[in-house]
């Protein structure tokens, strides 16, 4: 006899692909349970506007959505917890092959939806972490605002670190990027934006070599990478842009990982092991987007349900 404890499909992670894996899970009517983050902060949370989403012509607040996605969940029944897992390991119920999600207690499951995301990069140089809250930041949006009429440094080229510089002009009375190049990683339309907002300056072909105090950042210390010579900068804040790296602790003894550490999934987010899938920021992909991460979502979702299917012996 099978334990009725046993879940169908548990799902890691609270952003867009877990939570729209649960809405596909819970409105096929599966035994499904989504497990966010307790300490973790989704990177959605903390987007100010998100304005290529398609069906929000005004744009929409990370937030906001991300509460909308939760709704939505809840109203087809998905069940929903928050806590840290600590482990995912091989499990048996019975002649069932399911997976253990350890997470202050025990929960058994036949399937597992991996959608943990991914972390903002460091870029490790002295005073970065020593000032981080204290003038060196990871979010605009939460602590932009501490930074009206004061100097501001954004460190990196892609997306993120342009978009979050533009943002930041709302309330700072310089914003300089500094890039490691002569060009920006970020998309045209971004770059354009910012090249015309008189509040940006950038210092190309650059790198900080470290960050100053003594109890608030003071200063950032500069090197041009093309000419060795370095600078020290007076500066209020120094938001770091620099990329993410993906929050795949758990899988690594279980799954194949590409060399930067995002998942290896198929286009059916099957990871290479059985009854895991996985989806959204946390894989191995081209375009890490909302409207990717929900597509991965739903993809896992559906095969998570074959899989169930099958091993239930029941017809899909
Ligand atoms: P990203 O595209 O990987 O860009 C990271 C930037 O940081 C690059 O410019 C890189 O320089 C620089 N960098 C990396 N390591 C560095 C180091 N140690 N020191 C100094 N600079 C360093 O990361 P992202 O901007 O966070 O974007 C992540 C993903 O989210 C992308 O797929 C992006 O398109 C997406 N995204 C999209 C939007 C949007 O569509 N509105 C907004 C945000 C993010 P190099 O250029 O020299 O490599």
């Amino acid at each position: 006899m099978s334990n009725n404890n046993v879940y169908d499909v548990i799902i890691i992670g609270g952003g867009p692909a877990g939570f729209t894996a649960g809405i596909y899970a819970a409105r096929a009517s599966l035994k499904a349970l989504l497990i966010e983050g307790a300490t973790t902060v989704s990177q959605i949370t903390v987007t100010d506007m998100i304005e290529n989403y398609p069906g929000m012509p005004a744009g929409i607040n990370g937030f906001e959505l991300m509460q909308l996605f939760r709704e939505q969940a809840a109203k087809f029944g998905l069940e929903i917890t928050a806590g840290d897992v600590g482990a995912l390991t091989r499990g048996h119920d019975n002649d069932r092959d399911t997976w253990k999600v350890q997470v202050g207690r025990e929960y058994l499951t036949l399937a597992v939806i991996v959608a943990t995301g991914a972390n903002w990069r460091k870029i490790g140089v002295p005073g970065e972490a020593a000032f981080t809250g204290k003038g060196v930041s990871y979010c605009a949006t939460c602590d932009g605002p501490f930074y009206r009429n004061k100097e501001v440094f954004v460190i990196g080229g892609g997306d993120t670190a342009i978009q979050e510089a533009i943002f930041l002009t709302n309330f700072a009375a310089r914003v300089t990027v500094i890039h490691r190049r002569d060009r920006l990683r970020a998309t045209k339309i971004l770059q354009e934006r910012a090249l015309a907002n008189n509040k940006i300056s950038f210092l190309w072909n650059s790198v900080v070599d470290e960050i100053e105090g003594p109890d608030f950042v003071q200063k950032v210390r500069i090197r041009n990478l093309e000419t060795g010579q370095t600078s020290s900068l007076a500066a209020d804040g120094v938001f770091v842009f620099v990329g993410m790296t993906p929050n795949t602790e758990l899988c690594r003894s279980l799954m194949e990982l590409d060399k930067s550490g995002y998942i290896i999934a198929d286009a059916q987010m099957q990871t290479s092991a059985p009854g895991i899938f996985a989806g959204g920021d946390c894989t191995s992909k081209l375009l890490r987007q909302v409207v990717t991460a929900c597509g991965d979502g739903a993809t896992a979702a559906f095969s998570a349900q074959r899989y169930i299917e099958d091993l239930k012996g029941e017809s899909y």
